[in-house]
């Protein structure tokens, strides 16, 4: 089928042409998400309204071996959203209604379009909330975050997204309509909403979500503290789940990282010469939470703390919870490119960690930021580079790997919350034997039998691993030519 029957199929199925974009200047702003490293134009984007309507798609793609992928808001960090072989992209935004809420069960049924904050925001009336907050929370999507099981600050003591999502409606990817997961009480049979979370769009597109909703806790503290030495703030995050106390969240963010936001409009005025800030936010029963917060000012006071604040205002606990959430978008004050990674460590290697990472930067002459999800031991280097200079994209890339491998080393893993996509889909070695991916390819394969549904993300194909060993022989050969040459002398130090 060539190009122009199969938009005209696609437009049939949705009734307009008004939810078919297919030409060449509609669909750049579809060439990648987050990741912003690769790109790939996909060969159209298709608006459905409802799950009919992309059961409709999925079948006419099916049946056409057209390959498709499905998109939220597409802030995804890992290019999990990227058409890399010109697919038809299923974008969910106008699926984006709120539509039950059941407040006796505490339960809401969303479409997967529905944006994460509003959810808070509408039910905030009835004194709920949804936990999973990742830092995109004001434009990512609820199947977004069901597709790379996305975590946020306060998943430390609430848990990541599968934690909160009971059940769900998903097109599978041959066009059928299956339920997962069960609203009360525990579905039996295998796990497959377990399966389904996490799997990054390749075994199926979600369209109604069943999500548990929290109280709001009776009381709140947020706690910034300033260490002039990183490694003291990371005792200190290890000294605080040690002590059992489980705080909200736990933040971190290094000397860069402060930089970048006080150069932003959430300018907190960190002092230039400290290298840590930890935002420590505890929350439960007002007795508990007084208790708890004294308990970790003491904590940090045995750590040579330089300064401890309790917030006294809402808006001070909102500027210092600002000033965290949105330092990824700030290090656009300090690069012209950044590339944000997000591995996982075991909390009591942070110190060593952090120091690996710094040697890293020193070697490679990138500029390294570190705001990260401490209390989860979820890293967040956020690596500095000049897309103009020749291969240093390249080089941020090679440098991100490096640190992943670092992590695995310690005993942790190459993603915490945003995915594998194609960003990481060769590190996936770092883990996993080739015996061990090929079970999983073999699950994917029952879902997604012609691998049309966002092929080539999350699980690299078997062999691929003497191939990616080639790419990055030739690719290090030519940095190491680049390096001694023309940029050798260009290192920054942190
Ligand atoms: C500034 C910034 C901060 C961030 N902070 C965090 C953070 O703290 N924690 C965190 O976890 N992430 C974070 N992220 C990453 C990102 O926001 C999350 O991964 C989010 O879950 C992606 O949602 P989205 O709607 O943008 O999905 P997209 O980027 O559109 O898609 C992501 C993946 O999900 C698949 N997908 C989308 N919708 C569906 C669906 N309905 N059914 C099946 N598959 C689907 C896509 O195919 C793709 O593989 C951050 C991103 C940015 C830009």
């Amino acid at each position: 089928m060539n190009h122009m029957q199969l938009v005209s199929k696609l437009t049939a199925v949705l009734g307009s042409n008004q939810r078919v974009l297919h030409k060449e200047n509609e669909l750049y702003a579809y060439e990648c998400d987050g990741y912003v490293a690769q790109r790939g134009r996909p060969r159209a984007v298709v608006f459905p309204e409802t799950t009919e309507e992309v059961a409709a798609i999925v079948q006419l793609l099916h049946r056409e071996k057209v390959p498709f992928l499905p998109r939220g808001a597409g802030t995804g960090l890992s290019g999990g959203a990227t058409a890399l072989n010109n697919e038809v992209v299923i974008s969910l935004v106008r699926m984006n209604q709120l539509l039950h809420v059941d407040y006796d069960n505490m339960r809401a049924v969303v479409q997967p379009g529905f944006i994460n904050l509003q959810l808070t925001k509408q039910i905030a009336k009835e004194n709920a909330y949804y936990a999973p907050d990742p830092s995109s929370q004001s434009a990512c999507t609820i199947g977004g975050n069901l597709a790379e099981n996305a975590g946020g600050s306060h998943c430390l003591k609430y848990g990541v997204t599968t934690n909160h999502i009971v059940a769900a409606k998903v097109v599978l990817p041959t066009g059928e309509i299956a339920e997962l997961g069960a609203t009360y009480g525990d579905a039996l049979g295998y796990d497959l909403l377990g399966l389904l979370i996490g799997s990054e769009g390749t075994l199926g597109i979600a369209t109604e979500i069943t999500v548990r909703i929290l109280r709001k806790p009776q009381a709140v503290k947020t706690i910034m503290a300033w260490f002039d030495r990183v490694d003291e703030a990371s005792d200190t995050v290890s000294q605080v789940i040690g002590a059992g106390i489980i705080p909200a969240a736990m933040e971190m963010m290094d000397q860069l990282a402060m930089q970048a936001v006080d150069k932003s409009n959430y300018h907190v005025g960190y002092p230039a010469d400290i290298e840590a800030a930890l935002l420590i936010e505890v929350d439960g029963l007002v007795e508990a939470v007084a208790a708890e917060t004294d308990q970790i000012v003491d904590i940090c006071k045995q750590h040579q703390v330089r300064a401890v604040r309790v917030a006294e205002t809402d808006a001070q606990r909102a500027l210092w919870w600002s000033s965290r959430k949105m330092a990824f978008g700030a290090m656009g004050r300090i690069s012209p490119n950044y590339l944000v990674q997000d591995g996982v460590i075991p909390r009591t290697k942070l110190t060593e960690v952090l120091a690996r990472i710094r040697e890293i930067s020193v070697s490679s002459g990138l500029r390294i930021a570190n705001v990260f999800h401490a209390g989860d031991g979820n890293l967040h280097p956020l690596i500095c580079y000049d897309a103009s200079i020749p291969f240093e994209t390249e080089k941020a890339m090679m440098v991100g790997s490096d640190i992943l491998k670092v992590c695995v080393d310690v005993g942790g893993s190459i993603t915490g919350e945003h995915g594998v996509g194609i960003e990481k889909i060769n590190d996936m070695h770092y883990l996993f034997t080739e015996a061990e991916l090929k079970a999983q390819i073999a699950v994917r394969a029952v879902f997604n039998p012609e691998d049309l549904c966002n092929s080539g993300k999350l699980i690299p194909k078997p062999g691929r691993c003497a191939e990616v060993k080639r790419a990055s022989t030739m690719i290090s050969q030519h940095l190491e030519t680049y390096i001694k040459t023309s940029h050798g002398s260009n290192s920054h130090s942190m």
